[in-house]
């Protein structure tokens, strides 16, 4: 499919319903819109449809803007509020009311339901389609689809759909309370705006034959170019789900993933770069995202890939912006923020940075050095300090060993290897003990830096209490 040429490039919009929180299938289909309208110097347009008032809520629309903002998608022009342009939808009707496209309908949903059980095509039976009723209460217009022929969705990704009219319903566009529906609301906006590309979830590749028939009634100029993204699925490959799946934008937000990882991962769910080289920054997106490879098979959203992805990030961050980076997570850190040092922070930093997937796992690596006694993770304890017979009687030497070494990461090093030695232990089998006594969990970052960091003081306080909590050591059972 040849791509618009025209001198003003296309226009593309990326249009969510703020009905819940924002999804990270919103997320990614708002991503090649972007990316689409930024590579083609086209215009990437928003559009709030929002014309469900039970569902909306003016929070889920604010969300909306905090995403697109948090992950750099900005958009062209004013965006566009669907609840504002009900005399725009409402011309549409008199319009299609006049070419005689719309009927009224006062069936309810059971006496349809009664008259179609068991029929042969499923969906609304066509009663009031010559009963020329007026409008009403309790009357909803109906869209008469023609009964024989096809409508052809021509899909970058899906190639070209048909769907068969008979198999399509007269379905409602104006409902009997007069609110226009999705469809109707939807093609006379993209009629509208001058939408050249629709670009969306494969969830409304159904609605696509009936956006066409109102497009075409109305008489709107040349039909956008389809692309409907595949699905998001979860690792049992069931769609993702609001009820089952982590599927809330806010939710990774919330738990220290960076917007340029979350950004990257995103644009690989149905896409990936010729030259397999996953990891791209936003100019290689632009450049290399390609809407006519996008594939149709369902797209895993994998966490742990995602959770990979945040880490080579992070580790691909100056020391300073990383430092940066996580001020917001060392705000709402564990200790008193008297007991926060911003010097001791930035030595450790880099040991962190090489060591997190995620900057919300940073207060956990760092809290030993800023509470007065790091609270010991019992599951840490069991493990290594009272499962093992050996630790007494390690401790005891570090005890001793680190009470007169000099206090340097390499002196602690060196006198941490002999305690080891002697107790019969690998460095890293000896330092586990150690590590839990002072630290409180087995992973951290490195022992000697972090005993270092911490002080010649509370690292034997922080032993010694260990040392109070098992039981004392007889000579017999020192080999
Ligand atoms: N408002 C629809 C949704 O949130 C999107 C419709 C479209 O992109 O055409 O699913």
């Amino acid at each position: 499919m040849a791509l618009d040429t025209r001198s003003d490039g296309p226009r593309v919009r990326f249009a969510p319903s703020p009905t819940g929180y924002f999804h990270v299938g919103g997320a990614r289909t708002a991503l090649f819109n972007w990316l689409f309208a930024r590579q083609q110097g086209g215009s990437f347009l928003l559009r709030i449809e929002d014309t469900d008032t039970e569902r909306n809520r003016d929070e889920w629309t604010e969300g909306i803007y905090g995403a697109l903002t948090w992950l750099g998608l900005d958009w062209d022009e004013r965006p566009v509020v669907q609840s504002e342009r009900g005399r725009l939808y409402s011309e549409a009707v008199d319009k299609l009311v006049a070419g005689g496209h719309l009927y009224y309908c006062d069936c309810t949903r059971e006496a349809v339901d009664a008259r179609t059980r068991g029929a042969a095509t499923p969906g609304y039976d066509g009663f009031c389609r010559e009963r020329r009723l007026g409008p009403g209460p309790g009357r909803a217009l109906r869209f008469r689809t023609p009964d024989e022929g096809s409508t052809v969705v021509s899909d970058l990704v899906r190639g070209e759909v048909v769907f068969q009219h008979a198999t399509i319903e007269d379905f409602v566009l104006v409902k009997s309370n007069g609110a226009p529906l999705f469809v109707l609301a939807n093609a006379v906006d993209d009629m509208d705006m001058g939408v050249t590309h629709v670009i969306r979830g494969e969830e409304h590749l159904p609605n696509t034959p009936k956006a066409i028939l109102v497009w075409q009634a109305l008489g709107g100029p040349r039909l956008p170019v389809f692309a409907h993204l595949p699905v998001l699925v979860n690792e049992k490959r069931q769609k993702l789900s609001k009820r089952r799946d982590p599927v809330a934008l806010e939710d990774y937000r919330q738990q220290g993933y960076l917007p340029e990882a979350m950004r990257n991962y995103l644009v690989l769910l149905g896409w990936g770069p010729a030259d397999g080289q996953e990891i791209m920054s936003l100019d290689d997106m632009v450049r290399a995202f390609r809407l006519t490879d996008v594939t149709r098979s369902p797209a895993f959203f994998d966490v742990r890939k995602l959770t990979h992805f945040d880490g080579e990030y992070i580790r691909a961050m100056s020391p300073e912006r990383f430092i940066e980076a996580c001020q917001p997570w060392l705000e709402s850190g564990p200790w008193a923020p008297s007991a926060f040092d911003p010097e001791v922070f930035a030595r450790m930093a880099p040991l962190v940075q090489e060591r997190v997937a995620t900057l919300a796992e940073v207060p956990a690596m760092v809290d030993f050095l800023f509470l007065d006694r790091a609270p010991i993770e019992e599951a840490s304890w069991e493990r290594a300090v009272a499962g093992d017979p050996a630790a007494a009687a390690l401790l005891d030497d570090a005890i001793a060993s680190y009470g007169t070494c000099p206090w340097t990461a390499e002196e602690i090093r060196g006198a941490t290897l002999a305690v080891a030695e002697r107790s019969g232990k690998k460095l890293a089998k000896a330092q586990a003990p150690i590590r839990v006594a002072v630290t409180g969990r087995t992973v951290g970052p490195p022992l000697f830096e972090s005993l270092h960091l911490l002080g010649r003081d509370r690292t034997l306080d922080r032993l010694r209490a260990a040392r109070d909590r098992m039981p004392i050591v007889g000579p017999d059972l020192i080999d």
